[in-house]
């Protein structure tokens, strides 16, 4: 008898059942690919994204009538902007009145653009800033009195291998990521003898809107094609493709597990062997 492949993702839906998770930038992307994975596995989940609208219809998806039968957990949507922190710091406090202490955080919310460094505006790397790293900052900070109360508790923020290495024209993306990375790694530590982690995901190029964005610039900038956009950025990946959000999120959900416990100030790279 052939073997079939094993699932990419848990899918018991007892498997992270009574567990609140909130995922920043949860409308698409890696951020939805990771609601959709922790509310398989029976999470309650907190959608926090900017588009109130797009949230809401996220939440219906998962609560929609072909998944009621089988899933039972709560999901709520909370629009806010990570960059602002009172905006931050009240869809953090109203998911909590709402479904309990957080246990999880995946502090996913992000943007990345490019600009040749000597035509950098303030503008520009502050908004970098703001959203990659400040952003961080604020759910995390308002996120851990809450976490602080649950046994097995995880902060899991989505950077980047531009956490993890340099890139030219992004250097603004790069600090901010490399910034949310170290944030992760100082936090294991101050925090090291409380029952919580805290990691990074660092993805390579994946399968995304942000990518598509990217790819479009490529070619107004550049004048070439699509395809020859997509094959320059997919050319540092040695696995010569883009990372697929599913597996970004199958990292995510190891890191929540129980039994990554003792995982904690990992920055982990999800990229095909770009960084090593
Ligand atoms: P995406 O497809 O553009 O989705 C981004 C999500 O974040 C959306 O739900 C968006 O919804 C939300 N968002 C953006 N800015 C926000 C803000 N200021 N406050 C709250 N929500 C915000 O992006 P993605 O590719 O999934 O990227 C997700 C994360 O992975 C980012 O941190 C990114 O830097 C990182 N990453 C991506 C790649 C890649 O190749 N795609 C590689 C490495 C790392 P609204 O617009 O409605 O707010």
């Amino acid at each position: 008898m052939p073997l079939s492949s094993p699932p990419l993702l848990p899918t018991d839906p007892q498997h992270f059942a009574g567990r609140h998770v909130l995922v920043t930038g949860a409308s698409r992307g890696i951020g939805w690919a990771v609601a959709k994975a922790f509310a398989a596995a029976g999470a309650s989940l907190s959608l926090v994204g900017r588009d109130a609208a797009s949230l809401q219809q996220r939440a219906a998806e998962i609560t929609g009538p072909q998944n009621s039968a089988t899933l039972q957990n709560s999901v709520r949507a909370f629009a806010a902007d990570v960059a602002d922190e009172a905006a931050i710091g009240k869809a953090i406090n109203d998911a909590q009145a709402a479904q309990g202490p957080l246990d999880i955080l995946v502090n996913n919310a992000g943007f990345g653009a490019s600009k040749p460094f000597a035509k950098m505006d303030t503008g520009h790397w502050r908004e970098m800033l703001n959203v990659n790293l400040d952003g961080v900052f604020f759910a995390t900070r308002a996120a851990i009195p809450g976490l602080l109360s649950r046994p097995q508790a995880r902060v899991i923020t989505i950077a980047s291998t531009a956490g993890l290495t340099g890139y030219g024209y992004v250097a603004a993306y790069c600090a901010a990521k490399h910034g949310a990375v170290g944030l992760m790694r100082a936090l294991a530590r101050e925090y090291a003898k409380r029952d919580i982690t805290f990691n990074a995901v660092c993805p390579g190029y994946v399968d995304t809107e942000m990518t598509e964005t990217s790819i479009r610039t490529i070619v107004e900038k550049t004048g070439r094609s699509r395809e020859q956009a997509l094959a320059e950025l997919t050319a540092g990946n040695p696995q010569g493709r883009l990372v697929k959000p599913e597996e970004v999120a199958a990292t995510v959900l190891w890191l929540a597990m129980p039994a990554a416990g003792a995982v904690t100030g990992q920055a982990i790279a999800v990229a095909g062997g770009e960084v090593m």
